[in-house]
């Protein structure tokens, strides 16, 4: 079965061949060197609906081809009426550095007449990679940890100018705690300079009102103002407003890059003073990464499991607290709190009796085969002494020894003078 655990999940590895520099091959300045070796696994989701860009922004972050055209929709042919949950792995190589890359689409968000529900097959699909991940942290060999979980999720959002729609603020809202949301003003060449600076104040403040929280950067102490000056560059421009293009354009003055040309000019990708996309890839890519999927591993995932063993607590003790007097909160709250320790305690007893058996097996085998290679020692050795019997009988009985082999013999204590 898929790791991540969703049926209609469509998967494939390519090797990939990067067609410029992307960024990544600074993830080990970002991160400890032994990871290096093992290489990393970075697991992004992009979700909005159709058209807004999605591939073609995955194309520009990582200049490659991992997602190829998508042919358009046939009519004739009758269209799934739910998410699907799509994933391709890359793995890319920059300077020595391994990077397991893999996005996951989720065509047909926000694609239906009614979208109520488009948020659903996504978080289950989230939190089956956190169940996977959980699973194997209870095995016993964790060498080879398979880390599948949403690291980072794109939200576009349609560069409309005015505010937040229904469907994204539902999203917004049922993903928040379980996956880094990323904020992206789709296609943003679509508006004028003012209009992407009002668009992004009315986001940020419906975001707000609404208690959504997005990926925030951690900030340390002692950082050095190099660092804080970067930190801040971006985050002020959060929500990005991005500008995707996979084909590059010769302009006038001979340079080449990669953009969009309109009849009034040219819009450039990787030029600030036209987009936020080299900010969004300094952030996802070259700085933030590993803030990325330690914020994963260490809130979002921690949350969803601790969670969990609080829900198995809370459902398994409800007939109880319907008895007591509803207005004993504290006491009930305590009570919900060492239910949710003794859950905690007793799955990790399951996970060290698990252990423990496995070791006691592993114990047992060797112990057998101790046994049996002693056996085999002994039934040697048995032979042996028979033959040496057998040899000192013949001895005793019968030819008399040369002088050589009788001192031999005598030392050895078998002839009796
Ligand atoms: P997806 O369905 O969200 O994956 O969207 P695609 O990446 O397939 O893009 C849909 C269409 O929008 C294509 O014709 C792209 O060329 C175009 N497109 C992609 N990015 C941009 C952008 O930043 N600005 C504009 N104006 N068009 C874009």
């Amino acid at each position: 079965p898929a790791p991540n655990g969703s049926s209609h999940h469509l998967s494939s590895i390519v090797r990939k061949k990067l067609m410029g520099y992307v960024g990544f091959a600074n993830l080990p300045n970002q991160v400890h060197r032994k990871s290096i070796r093992k290489g990393f696994q970075f697991t992004c989701m992009v979700v909005g609906e159709s058209g807004l860009g999605k591939s073609t922004l995955i194309n520009t972050l990582f200049n490659t081809t991992l997602y190829p055209a998508r042919p358009s929709p046939d009519p004739a042919v009758e269209r799934p009426k739910t998410v699907a949950i799509e994933s391709i792995s890359a793995d890319i190589e920059e300077s020595t550095v391994r990077l397991r890359l893999t996005v996951v689409d989720t065509p047909g968000f926000g694609d239906f007449v009614n979208n109520d529900e488009s948020w659903k097959p996504i978080v289950e699909n989230i939190e089956a990679r956190f169940d996977a991940y959980l699973e194997q942290e209870n095995r016993v060999n964790r060498q080879k940890m398979v880390d599948n979980r949403v690291h980072a999720c794109l939200y576009f959002i349609q560069p409309t100018g005015h505010a937040l729609k229904q469907i994204d603020i539902e999203f917004m809202r049922r993903l928040h705690t379980k996956v880094n949301l990323i904020p992206i003003i789709a296609k943003a060449d679509t508006l004028t300079d003012e209009e992407v600076q009002n668009f992004k104040r009315r986001v940020l403040a419906d975001i707000e009102h609404h208690n959504i929280r997005i990926f925030q950067a951690p900030v340390y102490e002692n950082e050095d103002e190099e660092t804080l000056a970067e930190h801040e560059a971006i985050t002020t421009k959060i929500p990005f407003a991005v500008v995707g293009s996979n084909s590059e354009l010769e302009l006038e003055d001979g340079r080449v890059i990669r953009g969009r040309s309109y009849p009034w000019g040219v819009v450039e990708v990787d030029n600030e003073e036209h987009c936020d996309f080299v900010k969004l890839r300094q952030m996802l890519i070259r700085t933030h990464m590993e803030e990325l999927r330690e914020h994963t591993n260490n809130v979002l995932y921690e949350n969803y499991r601790s969670d969990k063993l609080l829900g198995m607590g809370v459902t398994q003790d409800h007939s109880v607290f319907r008895e007591v007097n509803p207005a004993a909160k504290t006491a009930e709250e305590r009570t919900l709190h060492e239910a949710k320790l003794s859950k905690m305690e007793a799955e990790m007893k399951m996970v060290f009796q698990q252990k423990v058996q496995e070791k006691e097996a592993k114990l047992k085998q060797s112990e057998e085969e101790l046994y049996a290679r002693h056996r085999e020692m002994k039934e040697a050795l048995e032979k042996q002494r028979a033959e040496l019997e057998d040899k000192k009988r013949r001895l005793e009985s019968g030819r008399p020894l040369t002088p050589e082999k009788a001192s031999q013999t005598k030392k050895k204590g078998f002839l009796r003078t």
